[in-house]
């Protein structure tokens, strides 16, 4: 028998009494991430499992409980993700696997979802069943009484092997409305098997919010086991109906990262997390941790390669950007006037639209974090500013690119040297015969101080190619570059309207065995948009080595 590894950092809180809404209220609230699970179901998205664990490291430091890791049954890749994550320290979450209950055909021994589950090591499960009798009958095709037996055995099995447990009840709403017997005898199945926590899901989503909320007191009527709610978007509700899930006590809320998952997504804990903290005055993830929200949903966003929405609620670029005069003057005597909230605390950030005002004093707050101390009044700072300006009008972004961003600011207030000159570069790409992959190789020559290096490199791609040569050309005199690997690499087309001549941005994630880092670079040339992110990766590199050996700027 396989035994879960990971020590037990969450435990589960015992059976709370939620026949007493006060009491349930004072109890803390478990926030379960299912970005990695149901997120990657959304259309267009893939994660690796390399992104998996990235992402799963940045919903660790956002404070979320439970992060749901994928569906080691279904999907390979998710097997690995497993695997991988086991060496990882994590700091709040716990990992989960989720799954089916084993197929009607299959004792629970020999049913394969169930064993990947086990495989998958993890202290907590989540499966999944059904409490809809249509969906037994017809998407099934098995008897009510098949599907009690089914639920009772799946999660006894899983039990009798040491997890602690979830069970999601997979269109209970639907199935509620129904036939409410039959509904909450799947859910009285599952509790008697052993779940810890019995998850009501709006799988379709369509659900209204006052529906939800009688339901929910319903089935706290007949069970004192903490509840959970698992809700899709379908109507533009999930978040709506998350929260009115809570205020029936409710004790754990499960949703994505921009509410990406199935068809419409799923509830978006982007606005769940500050709606409880700030609204509900609920708590969720605790401490100031609410304040990387920003930073963790454009990380997921970049990962999934998703073009970020501007005007996403607290975390949109646009959530506390004034345009209007009237704002922007009222906004400048007192945020308040039209600000619901201050943006700090989801790391978001006030753009005055029409004058960069506020925008000098952000990047004044930016250019002291680097070290350079200079005034407000400074002509190289509003320099700065309109070089930015343009820069972005062009399709840079510096969101995911803060080393790109720094070396720019330290140019502009002339505090950088830069530690190579390019004296050129030239990039083939050869494919011999039609079946034959191609190949690619680069040259490339450098000037480090009065030396001028010349080096060729191969590659499987012509970026790889043109990274191994500017590597290879300058590890002779910076051996540290040998700590540097190029993490990520995505490239994003910013006009798709003019076809091949299209400008596409670059993006680059670097790092070494303490820091990552980003880069970006744009241009119409694909070749050119990436030689800007590597050339920044690796100065941006030597510039923090040189300010640690220096012990600050
Ligand atoms: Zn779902």
């Amino acid at each position: 028998m396989s035994r879960p590894r990971r020590s037990a950092k969450h435990t589960v809180t015992p059976l709370a009494g939620l026949r007493e809404a006060a009491a349930a209220a004072a109890l803390p609230l478990e926030i379960y991430d299912t970005t990695l699970r149901d997120g990657a179901q959304a259309e267009d998205v893939s994660f690796s499992a390399e992104d998996k664990v990235m992402v799963a490291q940045k919903l660790d430091g956002l404070g979320v409980h439970y992060i749901e890791g994928g569906w080691p049954g279904a999907n390979p890749k998710d097997i690995e993700f497993f695997r991988m994550i086991k060496a990882i320290p994590l700091h709040h979450a716990k990992i989960v696997a989720f799954g089916s209950t084993r197929k009607a055909s299959n004792p629970v021994e020999k049913d394969s979802n169930l064993q990947a589950l086990l495989a998958a090591e993890t202290d907590t499960i989540t499966l999944f069943g059904k409490s809809w009798n249509l969906q037994v009958t017809e998407a099934l095709g098995i008897s009510l009484s098949k599907n009690l037996e089914i639920i009772s055995d799946s999660l006894a099995y899983l039990k009798s092997k040491g997890r602690c447990l979830f069970y999601d009840a997979e269109h209970f709403f639907d199935g509620y409305k129904a036939d409410p017997d039959y509904a909450l005898e799947t859910v009285r199945r599952a509790v008697q098997a052993g779940a810890e926590r019995v998850i009501l899901c709006d799988t379709n989503g369509g659900t209204m919010p006052w529906e939800i909320r009688d339901i929910c007191k319903a089935v706290q009527r007949e069970f004192s086991l903490a509840l959970g709610i698992h809700a899709h978007n379908d109507t533009d509700m999930a978040v709506a109906n998350s929260l009115v899930a809570i205020q029936q006590g409710v004790r754990q809320v499960q949703g994505t990262i921009n509410g990406i998952g199935e068809r419409c997504g799923n509830a978006n804990l982007c606005s769940i997390l500050p709606n409880l903290e700030l609204k509900m005055k609920r708590g969720g993830i605790g401490g100031d941790r609410l304040s990387r929200l920003r930073e963790v949903s454009a990380f997921v966003n970049e990962i999934a390669n998703l073009m970020p929405n501007k005007h996403q609620p607290y975390v949109g670029d646009a959530a506390f950007a004034h345009k209007g005069g009237v704002h922007i003057h009222a906004v400048l005597k007192n945020p308040v006037t039209y600000e619901h909230i201050a943006p700090e605390l989801v790391g978001n950030r006030q753009r005055m639209l029409m004058s960069d005002h506020s925008g000098r004093s952000a990047l004044h707050r930016k250019i002291e974090a680097y070290g350079i101390r200079l005034t407000k009044r400074n002509p190289k700072l509003q320099e700065l500013l309109d070089t930015l300006k343009e820069l972005e009008n062009q399709g840079y972004q510096f969101e995911g690119a803060e080393g790109s961003l720094e070396l720019l600011a330290r140019k502009a207030m002339g505090r950088h040297k830069p530690s190579f000159e390019l004296l050129g570069f030239r990039v083939i790409v050869e494919k011999r015969q039609a079946d034959e992959a191609p190949i690619s190789e680069a040259t490339i020559m450098v000037r480090v101080g009065g030396a001028v290096e010349h080096t060729a490199a191969v590659g499987t791609g012509p970026v790889n190619a043109l990274d191994h040569a500017l590597r290879k050309a300058l590890e002779k005199f910076y051996p540290q570059l040998s700590e540097v690997k190029l993490l990520d690499y995505k490239v994003r087309v910013l006009a798709a309207n003019t076809g091949t001549a299209s400008r596409v941005r670059v993006l680059i994630e670097s790092g070494d065995h303490k820091e990552k880092w980003g880069t970006v670079g744009v241009s119409e040339n694909i070749m050119e948009a990436s030689w800007q992110a590597l050339a920044d990766s690796i100065e941006f590199k030597l510039l923090q080595d040189k300010r640690k050996n220096l012990g600050g700027d």
